[in-house]
């Protein structure tokens, strides 16, 4: 099955807002194993969006509308592909129902054109917006399908979650077709080399399908495999990742489509017992709310300290005169003794440290992007590594606390 997202709506075209809608509903039917070929954008015009529903009926299967199903005029989705399709709407009551009470509530009269966000296709079926008021609608009509949706993000993800993306599997259940997938996560590999290196495996794959996907500062391996029931696409599943990680295991640190490095070291700090404290001066505070944003940081992460001025990390954390002297705030030196009065001070088992060039101009001769991340740890010797990270002033903080999370992880799992 092909879909094909229509996403309608002048405002997008005119730049006003991003597409978010599109790329959410993409990404799920990625996960359903459903391919999307296509994505349009035309604004709210009966005459242009009947071209396109033209367009995409000739290269697609299942077609996705999304927005201008609310009450004025402008929007005009369902009534202009009931026109095309020559399908009759008709009224849900219970949802028309719900509307009024709403307004009811308001202590507002209900006009008569919210009556149009209750209608649905007469020979389909439609799905309630438990936080809206339009309801969105589905037909098959000449072997196509047509699914509507409403635009407000909210009122769509939560459509699409509980009651949209169910009943799109249960399309392929009724093919006796399962399909399942799964992300691998890697950070320290370019999406290029990691595609290359598994070249063979992607050039000859047909069930599971592996596709990579560049994300910020890491990659992604989707693996979509069906079969006839959930416990074949998982042994499919499970044969085609130890075929991959065997190439390239050592970049990968996690599975799923919501993980991340932050959640997967202090996965492993829970798992071990472990507290953690940060002494921060390029990163400017990054790397602890970065922790602070996975539920579990409070299991492992008491505190920590930004030292951005020189001052502040000679007088407040300690940092020895002669070193900020002799060998200068990015140096191994400093961040060794960053992490090891860090330690200190939070009484913590370890402690990072980030000192550096953020950029965009040179720090003591150093070139921007230039890090040191400092490690110490209670009863073992401290250490620090450089990296020269080649992005804007932005990025080489996000890249520096994205590093040394990997190099947490490689430490805690003994790498
Ligand atoms: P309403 O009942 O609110 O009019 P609707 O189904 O008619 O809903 P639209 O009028 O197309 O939807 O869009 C309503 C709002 O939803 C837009 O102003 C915009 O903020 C948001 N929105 C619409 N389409 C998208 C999209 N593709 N991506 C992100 N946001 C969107
Ligand atoms: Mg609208």
């Amino acid at each position: 099955m092909i879909a094909e997202i229509i996403s309608v709506g002048t405002e997008l075209l005119l730049g006003q807002i991003v597409n978010t809608n599109a790329a959410y509903i993409a990404k799920k039917l990625a996960q359903l194993g459903i391919n999307t070929y296509y994505q349009t954008v035309v604004g709210d015009n009966e005459e242009k969006l009947i071209q396109t529903i033209k367009i995409a009926e000739e290269r697609s299967d299942l077609l996705i509308f999304i927005g201008g199903l609310g009450p004025t005029p402008d929007d005009l989705t369902k009534e202009t592909v009931a026109k095309h399709l020559e399908e009759p709407l008709i009224l849900d009551a219970a949802s028309l129902e719900n509307i009024r009470y709403y307004f009811e509530q308001q202590g507002r009269e209900m006009s008569s054109n919210n009556q149009k966000q209750a209608v649905y296709f007469q020979n389909g079926r439609f799905f309630k917006n438990s936080v809206g008021h339009a309801i969105g609608t589905y037909l098959q009509k000449n072997e196509k399908a047509y699914l509507l949706v409403p635009g407000p993000p909210k009122e769509m993800i939560k459509m699409l979650d509980e009651e949209i993306v169910p009943f799109l599997r249960s399309l392929n259940e009724n093919k006796e077709q399962f399909i399942l997938s799964n992300t691998l996560r890697f950070y320290g590999i370019g999406e290029s080399t990691l595609v290359d290196q598994l070249a063979s495996i992607i050039e000859n794959q047909t069930n599971p399908t592996v596709a990579a996907y560049a994300g910020s500062y890491e990659v992604s391996l989707r693996i979509t495999a069906s079969g006839p029931d959930d416990a074949s696409c998982k042994e499919r599943m499970e044969k085609m990742k130890e075929e991959i990680l065997a190439v390239v295991g050592d970049y990968c640190y996690g599975e799923g489509e919501d993980n991340s490095l932050a959640n997967v070291v202090e996965t492993i700090l829970v798992e071990k017992g472990l507290k953690i404290s940060a002494a921060e001066s390029l990163t400017g505070g990054l790397f602890q709310s970065t922790l602070v944003s996975v539920p579990q940081c409070g299991q492992v992460f008491p505190g920590g300290i930004v030292s951005y001025e020189e001052g502040i990390k000679r007088d407040v954390l300690g940092v020895p005169e002669e070193i900020l002297e002799k060998d200068g705030m990015v140096s191994e030196a400093c961040a060794i003794s960053m992490a090891e009065k860090c330690l200190e001070m939070f009484r913590t088992d370890l402690a990072i440290s980030f000192t550096g060039a953020a950029g965009p101009d040179s720090l003591e001769g150093n070139p921007p992007g230039t890090v040191w991340i400092g490690i110490s740890q209670v009863g073992k010797e401290s250490f620090a590594r450089k990296y020269r990270f080649m992005h804007d002033r932005e990025g080489n903080r996000e890249r520096s606390v994205q590093q040394g999370l990997d190099l947490l992880r490689r430490l805690l799992e003994g790498k």
